[in-house]
């Protein structure tokens, strides 16, 4: 049985990773979402928060869990039994930065594989930091996200424009 293991900050998870999750569920007997706890850069929602969300959107996939970590990828992927960490694709100019990550990880666990798959054409320009900026500006985000992160959204712009929340 081949384990794929997915990892990423899903602050909060979009369409674009629910494309790339769906596709590796049909490509791998099971697929860990891994959401990473400790990410640099400042998030917006909790890892509770996260991971109900992620849990939430992904729930219909039968072969694909959620889980958390907090050391390096591939010694979760390892932890795990995973032999393929799934990482999604943008524009060329994730490339480089993927490039570079597939080849450290490759240095560190010679075992484990990067698959790299093509992001589908409408979901190009999504990222979670797009996402962020569009929703605490009010913009409308229905067909980026599923109706629960959606909502989540909106009570972060509630919560942040009210300086007793
Ligand atoms: P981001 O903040 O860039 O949305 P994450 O760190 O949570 O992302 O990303 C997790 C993984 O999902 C990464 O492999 C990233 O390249 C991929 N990903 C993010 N957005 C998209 C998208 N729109 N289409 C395809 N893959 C994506």
């Amino acid at each position: 049985m081949t384990i794929a293991l997915y990892p990423g900050t899903f602050d909060p998870i979009h369409n674009g990773h629910i494309d790339i999750a769906t596709r590796a569920a049909s490509l791998f007997e099971h697929v860990i979402v891994g959401l990473y706890d400790r990410p640099a850069k400042r998030l917006l929602f909790s890892t509770e928060e996260r991971t109900r969300m992620a849990r939430q959107a992904l729930a219909h996939l039968p072969n694909v869990t959620v889980q958390l970590y907090s050391c390096l990828t591939v010694d979760f992927a390892i932890e795990v039994g995973a032999r393929v960490v799934v990482r999604g694709l943008r524009a060329i100019s994730d490339f480089e930065f993927e490039f570079q990550l597939a080849l450290t990880n490759k240095k560190l666990a010679p075992n484990v594989e990067t698959v790299g798959l093509m992001t589908s054409l409408e979901y190009l320009y999504l990222s979670s930091t797009i996402l962020k900026e569009v929703a605490l500006l009010n913009g409308a985000v229905s067909d980026l996200v599923p109706a629960h992160v959606e909502e989540a959204l909106q009570r972060k712009v509630v919560g942040l424009a009210s300086p007793a929340a």
